[in-house]
């Protein structure tokens, strides 16, 4: 059984519909595939249905956004109640403050010389979250670099020229709140990027102690090729405090080099384990 736990589509910054997403998994031959859009369960709809069509299992899924240490951490939230009042609220407000700060990095980016306004990349956006990646696509469709990438290479990374901050739930705030409605929580590419720097050994501990962190996310990408030191240290790491290990791919469609769908698995015992614990 071929099992990928992380997957985008369009309605966040994904570039293929969720039925697509759906589609894709089916033909590469995955079984049990969660869509996981960033701060919205906005796609599940459409995903549900598509996934009944071609025979493949849907898990319920969202990636929050969250901070820690001034670092943003991104949380994964498998199943619960999308309806739950103060979920819903505190999703709202991520993705109102994703769109507030649109104009700011526009306004940078114009600053710098790019021939880029709002409309623009609100034009790029397809769904319900709008992020940096769309500001990257605007950047492209003008022509001012080549791809994804490079936009956030010159300009929209953390901490870059053009990056702007948004609302992110406190980490804990998160975690509570996902079990509260019902969800899981894993902490995805929890060694990839700048969360590294504010998630060590001690704090997965106390996350799981005093937060019932459910799982990580340790095979990804981000965290070297199979085998790498990365992943041996997280999988350790899981494993003295209990936590499910999960695996993959990150999918964003076109938006991302070397994420195919199912590029990275979850083994099926894992799977088992967290399943019990999204109602
Ligand atoms: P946002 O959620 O608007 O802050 O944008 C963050 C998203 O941009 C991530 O979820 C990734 O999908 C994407 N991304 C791609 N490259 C980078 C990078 N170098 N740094 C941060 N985010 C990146
Ligand atoms: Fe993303
Ligand atoms: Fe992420
Ligand atoms: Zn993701």
């Amino acid at each position: 059984m071929r099992i990928d736990l992380h997957t985008h589509s369009s309605v966040s910054d994904g570039t293929e519909p969720p039925a697509e997403v759906m589609r894709r998994a089916a033909r590469l031959g995955v079984d049990v595939v969660a869509l996981t859009d960033h701060d919205t369960h906005a796609g599940l709809a459409e995903a549900q249905a598509a996934a009944d069509e071609v025979g493949v299992r849907l898990v319920r899924g969202m990636e929050m956004s969250t901070t820690l240490g001034g670092r943003s951490v991104h949380l994964l939230a498998y199943g619960g109640d999308p309806t739950h009042a103060g979920w819903v609220a505190e999703l709202d407000e991520i993705r109102a403050s994703r769109q507030d700060r649109i104009g700011r990095m526009v306004a940078r980016l114009q600053g710098l010389g790019a021939p880029i306004d709002v409309a623009d990349v609100v034009a790029q956006a397809r769904g319900d979250t709008i992020g940096r990646p769309h500001v990257a696509d605007a950047l492209v469709a003008a022509g001012w670099v080549a791809n994804r990438d490079e936009a956030f290479a010159r300009y929209l990374h953390d901490g870059g020229p053009a990056a702007v901050r948004k609302y992110e739930t406190p980490l804990e705030v998160a975690i509570d709140l996902v079990h509260d409605a019902g969800a899981a929580a894993v902490i995805a590419h929890p060694w990839g990027r700048g969360s590294r720097e504010v998630l060590d050994a001690e704090t997965f501990g106390s996350l799981a102690r005093n937060h019932g962190l459910d799982g990580l996310e340790v095979d990804h990408a981000d965290h070297g090729p199979p085998g790498s030191g990365t992943r041996a240290r997280l999988r350790a790491i899981a494993r003295t405090h209990g936590l499910i290990v999960t695996g993959a791919s990150d999918h964003h469609g076109a938006g991302k080099d070397g994420h195919e769908i199912g590029s990275e698995l979850t083994a099926v015992g894992m799977w088992e384990r967290l399943r019990q614990r999204c109602r």
